[in-house]
């Protein structure tokens, strides 16, 4: 569920976000009836994950939030969920948040260094995410801290600060992102490309020495601790999303909501959903998107699976036309250690659509 608030904004935010609140309780009535429309269709599934991202969730009041989780738990069947809200280091009304059945924090540091976090205009200083930081361990055990690389400022010293705080609270889980900038951004000067590249790669390593299983290409964890909610995306299995530009896969069918707040509020207060994009895959998109998404984790896809989307695919013909990147482990496709650092160019590679039409035969 996405809230597209934040009550500033960062200067490389490439994200549907608004500074002006005054739509918050229309935008959040519609959020609610997004969600009955999608119970009506689907019945009364079962959930086992939600995740409330942003924007900055925890900019709105909470009891808009509550309101949300309530309407989710009467429409669906809640079993045993994980629960994740996405909070900025400036909030501390952690008991509440747990009253209300939360159970996973996503705090986003981005770096911890002050100069850096004043260079990309963030609200928060260090000392604001350690007070937070603190506050939620008394009621949260599962916290997850997000980090960038690649920011105005950064050095191989703001890369040690942000090491050693992960070494002093050692947080369940850490995201660590290269910084990515789609659009025309004043910042895009300032970032040095090589050094990100090798300020990243210490991250990385350091992480692991610690003890973080870097069981996806950006996402590291402690022993049990991997994101379920994050799974369902790279295991291409189904999930819906609700609010504007949030995107779904629900059997096979791809959307992805209009991204401009007033359309949404329109759509949605019409009766309709709100798509701006609606595909129904084949199997053979299917089988793109699964590879696409799946090899991003260590543990890579079963065999089975994809040849359930497509049974004449020789798994054997594509790893050999990616000799030392792709390997077949325990029947199991993935990408090598060495193959992770080069995900990006290796996956459009890999999903490009000759290479697949040769390995399955052109179905
Ligand atoms: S907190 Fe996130 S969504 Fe909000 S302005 Fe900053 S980068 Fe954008």
């Amino acid at each position: 569920m996405h809230i597209p608030f934040c009550k500033s904004r960062c200067s490389y935010c490439d994200f549907v976000s608004y500074t002006d609140f005054s739509h918050v309780e229309s935008y959040f009535n519609c959020l609610n009836k997004e969600i009955e429309m999608w119970s009506k269709l689907l019945g009364k599934q079962k959930i086992d994950t939600v995740y409330i991202g942003g924007g900055t969730p925890s900019d709105v009041p909470i009891e808009y939030i509550s309101k949300l989780l309530k309407n989710v738990e009467k429409r669906f069947h809640l079993v045993d969920p994980e629960i994740t809200v996405e909070i900025n280091p400036n909030f501390s009304r952690f008991a509440d948040l747990k009253n209300l059945g939360i159970n996973r924090l996503s705090i986003g540091l981005q770096a911890a260094d002050d100069t850096v976090l004043k260079a990309v205009s963030r609200r928060h200083s260090v000392y604001d995410f350690r007070k937070a930081y603190e506050g939620a361990s008394a009621y949260f055990d599962n916290v997850n801290i997000d980090f960038i690389i690649g920011l105005p400022q950064e050095s191989r010293q703001t890369i040690t600060r942000n090491l050693e705080l992960v070494e002093q609270y050692r947080p369940k889980h850490v995201s660590v992102y290269i910084l990515e900038i789609h659009t025309e951004n004043a910042i895009v000067s300032q970032i040095d490309q090589d050094n990100t590249a090798i300020h990243h790669e210490i991250f990385v390593n350091e992480l692991e020495r610690l003890g973080y299983e870097r069981y996806e290409i950006s996402n590291f964890s402690l022993p049990g601790y991997r994101c379920k909610h994050n799974l369902k995306y790279w295991h291409n299995d189904d999930y819906v999303g609700i609010g504007v530009s949030a995107g779904g896969h629900v059997k096979s069918k791809r959307y992805v909501n209009v991204s401009n707040l007033h359309r949404y509020i329109e759509m949605i207060n019409s009766g309709e959903f709100a798509f701006e994009y609606f595909h129904e895959n084949s199997s053979f998109e299917e089988l793109r998107e699964t590879l696409f998404m799946s090899l991003r984790l260590c543990d890579g896809v079963e065999i089975r699976r994809l040849k359930k989307l497509s049974p004449k695919m020789n798994v054997y013909r594509l790893i050999e036309m990616f000799p030392g990147q792709l390997i077949f482990d325990r029947n199991r496709l993935k990408i090598s250690k060495s193959g992770m650092d080069f995900s990006c160019t290796l996956l459009s590679e890999i999903i490009d659509k000759d290479t697949l039409l040769r390995v399955t035969g052109g179905e």
